[in-house]
């Protein structure tokens, strides 16, 4: 298939919403990372979209509408706690799961009776829902298993010839996904970190829950809240281990382990003190910059050849605890204490 490169003119949105209706995947940018879109309610589209990812067909996808007045149609009831949250962080980087009607199929909520929506703010994203004039399931626009797309560019390197089309709308704005919270739970829990914190949400509803996913590796058969937790995740093809502990120390560490296709992964203006080759994700202390530059440098290192990777440790807190979620996946849970 000849997949179709857009630009963000009407038109070109007025194509995407056509050819999304007619049951053909797109993907689009969103303020988080690239989407792959396929119309919610039409369940052999939405069957591509594993296809062409390579997904788990248990792993469920987010439905992503251009109004909140669409989500009621998809969801059970809208209790006051989602009301809150909607008032609050929709259209935003922000995904709720709620107990799904019968709209919703088996295939976009990988089985489970649950379903997880989100309003993006991208003004492109917001543009071709309305055109498309249907909710969008879109995950992440990349083969499983690799980093999320976070430019065209990349959806182009896992999609080319998969998809009708991508829209071209430039890099996205957070660079990691969604945050996503379950309130299909008694207590609402924090399933997977993002650009709206835990202290944000709990500023609106009070106390949630943090799923033990998040930050620790699942125990052998332990059941995941949410399928994509227990996945492989954001890795690169080098081993990448996450050293724990300030700059003198993971300069030492560096010092000692400088053989040939060893890579730094720090912070900005720390790379040219180690001695080896490296690259820059972002500033210490600031998980915003971090999550912007992470996915990116993820794939720049595979670009490079790198074999072995040493990662500087982001904090646990606010935005960084979306980026050390994602790094601690893409390290395959190797943390070095220094
Ligand atoms: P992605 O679309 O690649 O950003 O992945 C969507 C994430 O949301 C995955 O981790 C899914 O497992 C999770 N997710 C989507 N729908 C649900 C749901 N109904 N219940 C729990 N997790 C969900
Ligand atoms: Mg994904």
């Amino acid at each position: 298939m000849e997949t179709k490169q857009l630009g963000t003119t009407e038109q070109d949105l007025a194509l995407a919403g056509e050819l999304l209706r007619q049951g053909q995947l797109v993907a689009f940018p969103t303020e988080t990372v690239y989407g792959l879109g396929a119309d919610a309610l039409n369940e052999t589209a939405v069957a591509q979209i594993y296809a062409a990812k390579g997904r788990p067909s248990d792993n469920p996808l987010i439905v992503h509408v251009a109004e909140k007045a669409d989500i009621a149609p998809l969801v059970q009831e809208i209790p006051e706690k989602a009301k809150k949250l909607f008032d609050r962080f929709f259209p935003g980087p922000l995904t709720v799961i709620l107990p799904k009607s019968d709209k919703i199929g088996k295939v976009v909520s990988g089985g489970l009776d649950t379903v997880a929506v989100r309003m993006p703010e991208n003004p492109v994203a917001h543009r071709l829902l309305q055109l498309a004039g249907v909710p969008v399931a879109a995950p992440s626009a990349n083969t499983s298993g690799l980093p999320s797309p976070t430019r065209a560019k990349y959806v182009q390197e896992d999609m080319n010839g998969k998809i009708a089309a991508i829209v071209d709308g430039g890099d996205c704005a957070y660079g990691v996904e969604s945050t996503v919270i379950t309130l299909a739970t008694p207590t609402p829990t924090l399933l997977r970190p993002g650009a709206v914190t835990k202290e944000m949400l709990e500023a609106e509803i009070g106390p949630i829950a943090v799923a033990p996913a998040v930050l620790e590796k699942m125990a052998d058969g332990e059941t995941a809240a949410s399928p994509g937790m227990k996945y492989k995740h954001y890795a690169p093809k080098a081993q990448v281990t996450i050293l724990r502990g300030d700059f003198a120390k993971y300069k030492e560490f560096i010092k000692q382990h400088t053989e040939p296709g060893v890579w730094a992964l720090c912070f900005d203006g720390e790379g040219a003190q180690l001695g080896v080759p490296f690259i820059e994700y972002g500033k210490n202390h600031d998980g915003v910059t971090q999550a912007h530059h992470l996915f990116t440098a993820l794939r720049d290192l595979d670009k490079h050849g790198a074999q072995v990777v040493y990662a500087r440790c982001p904090e646990q807190d606010g935005v960084s605890m979306a980026v050390y979620n994602r790094l601690i996946r893409a390290a395959a849970f190797r943390v070095v204490e220094l």
